[in-house]
C-alpha cells in the first residue's frame, strides 16, 4: 500500500486464502453464542469500552487513513469522528431497539395466546467494504452487527486494509470477547468470506455487488447491498444561490468527491442559471488543494487510486470534446493522484458525467426550463442513492423530493441523512437492495426474527382445534 498523494509506503498486508477465511469463521461460530447470550446490555460495555479505544486513539487512526488514502487531515479526521458517534449510538440504543415485542393478536383463536417477536442475530456476519472511508464505512457494519450479537468478518477494500486491522487491533486491545476479525485480499478473498458466513453485507460498487448477490442466492443465504450513485443536486430559481453554491461545492467535492452521496449532477433553472454558475465556480475556486501533513491544510487531498484518477479525467475529456463549457479545473495537478476541483457546465445526459459514477471532484452542471423537467432528469438515473433540492420555498422542495427516485433527500443541505443515525439509509435501484442502515434497522437487519406462542390461559387439557373435534 503507497499514500497516492506522495508515493511514500503506508504499510504491507498478508493476503488471506480462502482456507484462511473458511478457518476464521469457524473460530468465529465458537465464540458466538456467549456473546449473544450476554444480551445487549453486556455487549453496550464492550462497544463503550471501544468507544474510548478510538477516542483516545483518533490521532493515530486519522495518520493510517491519511498515509493510506492521500486524503487531508480534516477528511482522515472524519473518519474516526463517525466511527465514535456511530459506536456511542447503538451501543446505547441496541437494547431498546433489540426487546421482544408483543403484537396484538387478530383473531379470537389467536387472543388466548401470548404473542412475542424475537431478534435473534445470525451466528456470523460477513461485511464486505470499499476504500473512501477506511474506518466509517467498516464502522458502519461491524458496530451494528456486533450490538445484534452476531461475530463478524470484515473483508476491507484491498486498496485500504490498514486502517481496519488498527480497528481489529482495538477490539483485542480492549480484551473484547474475539468475535470480530479481519481478513484482507482482493475480491477471492471477499467471495470466501461470502462462501462461508450468514449473512453478507456489502458495501462498494454496482458491479460487484451483483456478484455478490448471485452468489449469496446460490447459497440461500440473505444480503444487503449498498452500492453506486449518481446524485443528483436541483437548485429552483428561488433558491438563495449563495448557500446553494456553497453546499454544492462542498457536497460534490468533500473526500475529493469519494463520497457514494456526492453531488454528481447538477440541474438549475434557466432564470438563476449563469448566476448560479459564476457563484459555483467562485465557491469551487476558494477550495485549498494539497498535500497534507499532520496539521490541517488543506480542503482536498488526492484520489485513492489511479485508475480512479484515470476515469476522472476520461469523464471530464469525453464531455468537453461533447460540448461542455469548463469552467474551472479539468485536469490532474502534477502531483500523485491529485484531480483540480472541476466545474462543468452546458452538459447533457449523453455524456458520461452525467450518466457514469464518476466518484471524483466534478460538478457538471445542465440547465432546465423548470421543476417538471428537473425532477424528469434527476430520476433519469439507473441510481437512487440521494439527492438534494434548493429552494426559498421549503414547501415546494419538499413536494419535489417526494417525487424523486432516491433513498435520502436533503432540503438546502448535503450529507445530513448521513450524519442522522436515526433515519433509514440506502439506496433505490441499483444504489442498493436489501434492508436499511439506521435506526432500529440497523441491529434488526443482523437478526433473524423468531416467533413464539404461549397459551395466555390456565393450561387446559386440549385446546378447541385438537382432536376430536367438538
Ligand atoms: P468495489 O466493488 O470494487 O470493491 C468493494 C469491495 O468488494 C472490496 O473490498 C473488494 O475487494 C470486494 N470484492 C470485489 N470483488 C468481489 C467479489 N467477487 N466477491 C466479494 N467481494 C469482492 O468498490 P470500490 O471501488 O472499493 O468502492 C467504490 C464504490 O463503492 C463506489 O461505487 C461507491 O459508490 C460505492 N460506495 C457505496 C456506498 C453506499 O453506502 N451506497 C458507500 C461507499 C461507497
Amino acid at each position: 500500500m503507497r499514500n497516492p498523494a506522495t508515493g511514500e509506503l503506508a504499510g504491507k498486508v498478508a493476503i488471506d486464502s480462502a482456507d484462511a477465511v473458511a478457518a476464521k469463521v469457524r473460530e468465529l461460530r465458537l465464540f458466538q453464542p456467549e456473546w449473544e447470550a450476554i444480551g445487549p446490555d453486556g455487549r453496550k460495555e464492550w462497544l463503550l469500552k471501544l468507544q474510548d479505544w478510538l477516542v483516545d486513539n483518533t490521532d493515530h487512526l486519522a495518520d493510517v487513513v491519511q498515509s493510506e488514502t492521500g486524503k487531508a487531515r480534516i477528511d482522515s479526521l472524519i473518519d474516526p469522528a463517525f466511527a465514535i458517534d456511530l459506536t456511542g449510538y447503538y451501543a446505547r440504543r441496541a437494547a431498546k431497539f433489540l426487546a421482544d415485542e408483543h403484537p396484538s393478536p387478530h383473531s379470537p383463536l389467536a387472543r388466548v395466546k401470548t404473542l412475542t417477536t424475537v431478534f435473534r442475530p445470525y451466528p456470523v456476519v460477513g461485511v464486505i467494504t470499499p476504500w473512501n472511508f477506511p474506518l466509517a464505512m467498516p464502522a458502519i457494519d461491524v458496530i451494528p452487527a456486533l450490538a445484534a450479537g452476531a461475530a463478524v468478518i470484515l473483508k476491507p477494500s484491498e486498496v485500504t486494509p490498514l486502517t481496519a486491522i488498527e480497528l481489529a487491533r482495538g477490539w483485542e486491545e480492549i480484551g473484547a470477547p474475539p468475535v470480530f476479525a479481519v481478513v484482507n485480499g482482493t475480491g477471492e478473498t471477499g467471495a470466501a468470506v461470502v462462501d462461508n458466513v450468514d449473512y453478507v453485507q456489502f458495501t462498494g460498487s454496482t458491479p460487484t455487488g451483483r456478484k455478490i448477490a448471485a452468489a449469496c442466492t446460490e447459497r440461500m443465504i440473505p444480503y444487503s447491498l449498498e452500492l453506486g450513485g449518481k446524485d443528483p443536486a436541483i437548485v429552483l430559481a428561488d433558491a438563495d444561490l449563495d448557500r446553494a453554491a456553497h453546499g454544492i461545492a462542498f457536497g460534490g467535492l468533500f473526500n475529493a468527491g469519494q463520497v457514494c452521496i456526492s453531488v454528481e449532477r447538477v440541474y438549475v433553472e434557466a432564470p438563476v442559471y449563469d448566476e448560479f454558475l459564476r457563484k459555483l465556480t467562485a465557491a469551487v475556486n476558494e477550495v485549498r488543494q494539497g498535500v497534507d501533513g499532520r496539521e490541517p491544510k488543506f480542503d482536498m487531498g488526492a484520489l485513492a487510486n489511479e485508475s480512479q484518477a484515470q476515469i476522472v479525467q476520461k469523464h471530464v475529456e469525453q464531455a468537453i470534446q461533447a460540448g461542455a463549457r469548463l469552467l474551472t479545473g479539468g485536469k490532474r495537478t502534477g502531483v500523485g493522484t491529485l484531480f483540480e476541483p472541476t466545474v462543468l457546465a452546458d452538459v447533457d445526459h449523453t455524456m458520461t458525467c452525467m450518466t457514469d459514477e464518476t466518484f471524483g471532484p466534478t460538478l457538471p452542471v445542465m440547465k432546465v426550463a423548470d421543476e417538471a423537467e428537473a425532477v424528469r432528469l434527476a430520476n433519469d438515473s439507473i441510481y437512487g442513492l440521494s439527492a438534494s433540492v434548493w429552494s426559498g420555498d421549503k414547501g415546494r422542495a419538499e413536494r419535489i423530493a417526494r417525487q424523486l427516485n432516491a433513498g435520502a433527500v436533503n432540503i438546502n443541505d448535503v450529507f445530513s441523512n448521513m450524519f442522522s443515525f436515526a433515519l433509514p439509509m440506502g439506496g433505490w435501484g441499483q444504489s442498493g437492495v436489501g434492508a436499511r442502515w439506521g435506526g432500529p434497522n440497523g441491529v434488526r437487519k443482523y437478526c433473524r426474527q423468531q416467533a413464539i406462542t404461549k397459551p395466555l390461559l390456565p393450561t387446559q387439557t386440549k385446546e378447541l382445534l385438537w382432536f376430536p373435534y367438538s
